[in-house]
C-alpha cells in the first residue's frame, strides 16, 4: 500500500532525529520497563529496542531521581529520540525538558492548572521539543466523565482536543496527539474523531492491550484499521511482554500492511493440508528465526509452500519460492520452476537465493 496516497495530511513534528507526520515513515515507539533511575540498565534496554527497529523510546519519569537520570541516559544513547513520560507533576516535565529529553508526554488534564501546563510549554519551547498530548480512558477529566457518563470515544476525543486547544492558547503547536483505550472500538472511534478535527500527527495504539497473544491481535485490529484508512503517524504496540516484542510486532504489522519495508521479505506460506509431505511448520519457523540473515536489495516476496500441486501456481507472484515434496523442495521464481534441493538444504538455499537476488 502506498501509505502516503491515503494518508491523512498532518503537520510535521521533530523528535530528535525522527520526524513524525507529514510524509515521513510511520515511526515505531516502545517504552522501557527498567527502573529509569538505573540509567545504565535503561540505556542498555533502549539499545536493544533500537536494534529491533524502534525509532523513539519513552521512559517513565515518576520522580526527580528519574528525571535526573534522563540526562545520563541521553549521554549514553545520544542518537536515540527519548520521550519523558510524566503524570501529575509539571516540575518533572520541566526538569526532563532541561535534561535533554526529545519530547515530553503529558496529559495536560492531570498535570495541574493552566499555569503549570504553561511552565511545561515554556520549557519545551525553549528547547524546541514537542509535547505529546496523551489522553486515555483511565485518566479522563471529571468534567468530561460527568458530561459523557463514561470514557466514550467522543469524551476521549474531546479531552484530547481541549488539551490541544490549551496548548494552542499558549501559541504552542509542536504537538503529537495520542488517544488510548484498552477497548479497540473505543480507541479507533476516538482517534477517527480527533483525526477529522485537527491536523496534528497522531500516535496510535491500543493501550494495556494485554498478553502477547491478545495484545498482538488487539493492536493489529485497532491500529491496523486506522492505518488502512491513512490514520497514524507513529505507533506503539502495548504488550505485557518484553518491549522488544512490541517493536517486532509493530514492525511486522507495518510490513504486513505494505506500509513499511523494514521486514526484508513478505513471506507467503500455506496452512498445510493432507497433501503436505514435509515438516513445513518447522521449516517456516526456522526461516522466520533467521530473518536477520536476509539482505535482499529490496523487500521481496518469498513463498514456502507445502506441495508442488499448488505451490508454483498459487504463489506465482513470489520472487523466490519453494514447493516442498517428499524429502525435497522445488524452487521457483514467478511461477517458473528452477531446480530441486534436498529437504535439509531448503532453508539455506532460500537464504542464499534471497541474498543473491537481483531483479
Ligand atoms: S500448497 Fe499444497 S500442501 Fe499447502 S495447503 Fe495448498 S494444497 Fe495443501
Amino acid at each position: 500500500m502506498d501509505y502516503n496516497s491515503v494518508r491523512r495530511k498532518t503537520r510535521e513534528v521533530r523528535v530528535g532525529k525522527t520526524v513524525i507526520g507529514g510524509k515521513s515513515p510511520v515511526s515505531i515507539q516502545s517504552m522501557t520497563n527498567t527502573d529509569t533511575k538505573d540509567a545504565g540498565a535503561t540505556a542498555a534496554q533502549i539499545r536493544r529496542l533500537t536494534d529491533a527497529g524502534c525509532d523513539i523510546v519513552r521512559v517513565a519519569v515518576p520522580d526527580r531521581e528519574a528525571a535526573r537520570a534522563v540526562y545520563d541516559i541521553k549521554c549514553m544513547v545520544p542518537d536515540v529520540p527519548i520521550v519523558a513520560d510524566i503524570h501529575f507533576d509539571a516540575a518533572l516535565a520541566v526538569m526532563c525538558a532541561e535534561a535533554g529529553a526529545d519530547k515530553i508526554r503529558i496529559n495536560p488534564g492531570n498535570i495541574g492548572d493552566e499555569g503549570k501546563v504553561k511552565s511545561v510549554v515554556d520549557a519545551c519551547r525553549r528547547r524546541r521539543i514537542p509535547i505529546r498530548v496523551g489522553v486515555n480512558s483511565g485518566s479522563l477529566e471529571k468534567k468530561l466523565l460527568n458530561r459523557y457518563g463514561a470514557p466514550t470515544s467522543e469524551a476521549l476525543a474531546s479531552s484530547a482536543l481541549d488539551n490541544v486547544a490549551m496548548l494552542e492558547r499558549f501559541d504552542f503547536n509542536d504537538i503529537v496527539v495520542a488517544i488510548k483505550s484498552s477497548d479497540v472500538v473505543t480507541m479507533t472511534k476516538a482517534v477517527r474523531i480527533a483525526a477529522e478535527r485537527c491536523d496534528y500527527p497522531i500516535h496510535i495504539g491500543v493501550t494495556e492491550a494485554g498478553s502477547e497473544r491478545a495484545g498482538i491481535i488487539k493492536s493489529s485490529a485497532g491500529s491496523g484499521s486506522l492505518l488502512l484508512d491513512g490514520i497514524g503517524d507513529t505507533i506503539r504496540v502495548s504488550l505485557t511482554a518484553d518491549p522488544v516484542k512490541e517493536v517486532i510486532t509493530a514492525r511486522t504489522l507495518l510490513s504486513c500492511l505494505g506500509i513499511s519495508e523494514r521486514e526484508p521479505v513478505d513471506l507467503v506460506s500455506c496452512p498445510t493440508c493432507g497433501r503436505t509431505r514435509v515438516d513445513l511448520i518447522s521449516l517456516v519457523n526456522e526461516f522466520e528465526s533467521r530473518m536477520s540473515e536476509l539482505h535482499p536489495p529490496r523487500r521481496i516476496k518469498v513463498a514456502i509452500m507445502g506441495c508442488a500441486v499448488n505451490g508454483p501456481g498459487e504463489a506465482s507472484d513470489a520472487d523466490i519460492g519453494v514447493a516442498c515434496g517428499t524429502g525435497e523442495g522445488l524452487f521457483f521464481s514467478h511461477g517458473k520452476v528452477l531446480y530441486k534441493v534436498p529437504e535439509d538444504k531448503i532453508i539455506q538455499q532460500l537464504i542464499d537465493g534471497i541474498n543473491s537476488f537481483r531483479d
